[in-house]
């Protein structure tokens, strides 16, 4: 089936009992168990619940997987999938991951003996050199947030499966509607499901798909003991998010590559990082592996008081942190989501003083394409 039918399939799971359209949100800490000897199929909601099984058992159908668990938050379902892994494990991570990761990687899994070497993963043999014998898994973000650099997922996972790897990738920014990792040989998808997936800057959510069995159960155990666990209001409204993903995310994209083009010929820009442009890096490679360049571009205003100025006179986008929603983002990534890097850290993964991140909406992009020039005007 296609998945415009997939979607709304997944994300419509009909209460059995009544015909109810949506999935029923069960408000149940606890669950009667039927006797002394025989216990029913949930009995603590950490454990699980007929809701978020719902929304699991969607975001598992969208990514092509056979097990989906939801999270509290994107960080908590990639540090449940890093928690998998034990003292005298060693990582190599592409150097372009989000701040949170990044976060976790560098301050909190050293003090348990889980250690990591970030790399240029456009650099095959880069990543060749970093793997040690107590290597577990390769890392990748594809496109990466907020530079939009790309990986090359079958390459990537050519090079685990040499060395016995796992391969764990961050799809936040692609959202399953537009690339399937575990299609090109992912072993563990992992998503910040508060952006596209959810789509309405109302909640919080991650979710982690696999397809091993074995996998999945190692998942489960840190998600049932650890408990970061997405509650059921929660999970409701993630599936209704999910099921306009499909039209939000051909709009904006649509909206983006607009934009991209647009800003690529304007004066004042020094740069437009969009894997839609032909002249972005990895922009072929891109487009074998997703259906399009997504909802997100970053551009370069040459200095931080230029992006000051343009974020100012602004009347449409929100300033804020985040992306993936109806509404247009635009967030100054050095403060905002990679304040975690210093100078040299930013330097290093490219995340210049006058870059901008602009996360495209669902307002008319003729709109968003005036108030962007009418802001340039100022600089
Ligand atoms: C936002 C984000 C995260 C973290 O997700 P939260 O839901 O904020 O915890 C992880 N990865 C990427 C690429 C993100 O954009």
């Amino acid at each position: 089936m296609s998945e415009w039918t997939d979607i709304i399939q997944a994300a419509t799971v009909h209460d059995p009992i009544s015909g109810a359209i949506n999935t029923p949100i069960q408000l149940s800490s606890t669950f009667d168990q039927p006797s002394f000897d025989q216990f029913g199929e949930y009995d603590y909601a950490r454990s699980g619940n007929p809701t978020r099984e719902a929304g699991e058992q969607a975001i598992a159908t969208l990514e092509h997987g056979k097990y989906g668990y939801l999270f509290s938050t994107g960080m908590a379902a990639i540090s449940s999938v890093l928690f998998t892994l034990s003292a005298g494990d060693h990582l190599v991570v592409s150097q372009h991951v989000y701040g949170g990761t990044f976060r976790v990687l560098e301050e909190i899994l050293p003090r348990w003996g889980i250690t990591h070497d970030f790399v240029d993963f456009a650099d095959e043999s880069a990543i060749e050199a970093a793997i040690k014998p107590e290597t577990k898994a390769l890392y990748i973000e594809t496109p990466s947030n907020p530079i939009l650099h790309i990986t090359d997922i079958k390459a990537v996972v050519a090079i685990a499966k040499a060395h016995g790897l796992l391969t764990i990738a961050d799809n936040t920014f692609m959202s399953p509607f537009l690339q399937k990792p575990l299609d090109l040989g992912v072993d563990i998808v992992v998503h910040s499901a508060t952006k596209f997936l959810a789509g309405h800057s109302d909640i919080l959510a991650g979710a982690v798909v696999v397809n091993d069995q074995q996998l999945a159960d190692k998942i489960y155990f840190i998600q049932n003991a650890v408990g970061a666990t997405l509650g059921v209001l929660d999970t409701w409204l993630l599936l209704r998010g999910i099921k306009t993903l499909g039209v939000r995310m051909s709009h904006a994209a649509h909206s983006a590559q607009e934009i991209a083009e647009h800003l690529a010929q304007h004066p004042k820009i020094v740069n437009v990082l969009y894997p839609g442009l032909a002249t972005h890096p990895g922009h072929d490679v891109h487009l074998a592996q997703a259906k399009n360049g997504g909802a997100v571009l970053s551009f370069d205003v040459g200095s931080e008081a230029n992006a000051r100025r343009l974020v100012s006179a602004l009347k449409i986008p929100a300033f804020s942190v985040s992306l993936g929603a109806v509404e247009s983002i635009i967030s100054y990534p050095p403060k905002m989501s990679h304040a975690e890097l210093n100078q040299t850290e930013l330097d290093k993964t490219g995340i210049s003083p006058g870059l901008l991140r602009f996360s495209v909406g669902l307002e008319d992009v003729a709109d968003l394409i005036s108030d962007l020039d009418a802001g340039l005007a100022t600089i």
